[in-house]
């Protein structure tokens, strides 16, 4: 059960209202109010209810998209400050990113990121068998067999994503950021294209800008307001082991299984090649789009379930609502698939086959997330069209945890009108429908 954190009073108005209280949602929050604007998040569930808690705890710039890259290593940045600043509460580590090869084949793939690594000044090398069994604290006899060597990047980091968010907004709260959680926005109130007002369960705010934080439901508020994105959610299922003996602390993954040791001794385990798509309206709608585009996933992505009743792209959803009416972010207040049975079963054996670990496994948890994808597998991060004093930051298409501290540093900068210091022409709006090439990043 979960008791209610966030419940500061329903402002009359603020500079900036914040749609969704995940990991985007509260660094924009706290970049936004340092700047001296007022700001509020409304968040339909409690904060990071949904991706934000959910992801892997990964904060890495090994093998992101370009455009990305720099955006990341900035959050490297704020991630180690704001951790500073919250007295080391929130799991953040500089242990590195080790990805793993079975075969030639996947080594050659992975040492392709050694030159783009030395483009951006990150120090990353390549690890042999030998180094591995020393650095994964066994010999190398004892070492997973198939491992035949690994690129390996130390500056890379990691944190507790079920800790790290709701700890970000205690302090953005203290600094003045009002946080509501069992607040959904149903609709915006736009006067002749402007945003004038948010209509929330509890009650109207006046605000003259919005960001739209709102993840796997972002294309749903959107499409509302006349606005088409085709973003996909896509299913991924994970399981937390109770505490093991320690084989590395950083971050690591081979073509099918990813682990990371967590604060509290046990391990977060996942599956790399195993991404559940949910069929929906928009599934078949955008499949043309992402068929051709979503090329460097597409063998990882598995057809298996119609989207559940009252889920974001259900067959069943209601397109339109009023503002006095119950909204669908009211009736799923938590996206909470269910974990993928047949995922959890490989986890288990696949880390059984890689680590010869002499206690009984005890599995803590399992679940599942939804994770908020584009075809190109980089976010959209720009104003929106038609509405001006809007702001769409979403899309983060599996990346938008490590990267939220850089992305939510840009988006303070455009709601204050200011030249963002990064370039993020890539993740403009337009780019579906200005006849651009699609450029595909490197995956989910
Ligand atoms: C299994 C898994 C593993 C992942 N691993 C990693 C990783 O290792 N590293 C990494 O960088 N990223 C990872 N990700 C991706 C990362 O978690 C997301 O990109 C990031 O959390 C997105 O943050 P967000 O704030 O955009 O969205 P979310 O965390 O989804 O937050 C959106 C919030 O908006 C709220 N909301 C929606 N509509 C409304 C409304 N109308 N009114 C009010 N509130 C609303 C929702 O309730 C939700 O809390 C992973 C994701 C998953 C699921």
């Amino acid at each position: 059960m979960y008791f209610q954190k966030f419940s500061d009073k329903l402002p009359d108005s603020v500079d900036v209202v914040i749609i969704g209280g995940g990991a985007i949602g509260i660094f924009s929050a706290l970049f936004i109010n340092r700047t001296g604007l007022k700001v509020a998040v409304l968040e339909k569930g409690y904060i990071a209810c949904e991706q934000s808690s959910r992801n892997w705890g990964w904060i890495r710039t090994q093998g992101r998209d370009i455009d990305e890259i720099p955006i990341v290593q900035e959050s490297i940045q704020l991630w180690e400050k704001i951790n500073k600043e919250l007295d080391g509460k929130i799991g953040f580590k500089k242990h590195g990113t080790m990805y793993l090869a079975s075969n030639k084949k996947t080594l050659e793939k992975r040492r392709k990121w050694l030159e783009i690594a030395k483009d951006f000044n990150i120090k990353s090398e390549e690890i042999t068998r030998t180094k591995l069994a020393e650095m994964f604290n066994t010999s190398k006899t004892k070492l997973y067999k198939d491992w035949i060597g690994a690129i390996y990047t130390a500056s890379d980091a990691k944190a507790e994503p079920q800790l790290a968010i709701p700890k970000i907004a205690e302090l953005a709260q203290k600094e003045g950021v009002i946080i509501i959680e069992n607040c959904a926005v149903r609709t915006l109130e736009i006067i002749a294209g402007k945003l004038d007002a948010v209509n929330t369960e509890l009650g109207v705010i006046k605000t003259s800008q919005a960001v739209l934080a709102a993840g796997a439901w972002s294309s749903l508020f959107l499409a509302r307001h006349g606005i088409s994105i085709p973003q996909l959610s896509v299913c991924a299922s994970v399981l937390q082991t109770g505490p093991l003996s320690n084989i590395w602390q950083g971050n690591s993954a081979d073509e099918k299984l990813s682990f990371r040791r967590r604060d509290d001794k046990g391990y977060t385990l996942a599956l790399p090649d195993f991404i559940e798509v949910m069929i929906g309206i928009k599934t078949l709608k955008y499949m043309p789009l992402w068929q051709s585009a979503a090329k460097n996933s597409w063998q990882n992505i598995k057809f298996r379930r119609i989207m559940p009743t009252n889920y974001p792209d259900s067959l069943s959803i209601k397109k339109d609502w009023d503002k006095d009416d119950i909204s669908p972010f009211e009736k799923t207040r938590i996206l909470d698939p269910k974990p993928s049975s047949v995922a959890i079963k490989k986890i288990q054996d696949r880390f059984a086959k890689r680590f010869f670990v002499k206690e009984k496994i005890k599995v803590v948890k399992t679940w599942a997330g939804m994770i908020d994808a584009m075809p190109d597998v980089v976010p959209i991060v720009d104003y929106a069209p038609n509405i001006e004093g809007l702001i769409i930051a979403t899309g983060m298409s599996g990346h938008g945890f490590g990267a939220s501290p850089g992305f939510g540093k840009i988006i303070s900068q455009l709601t204050s009108q200011q030249e963002p210091s990064h370039d993020i022409k890539r993740f403009r709006f337009k780019r579906f429908t200005d006849n651009s090439k699609l450029k595909v990043g490197p995956g989910i």
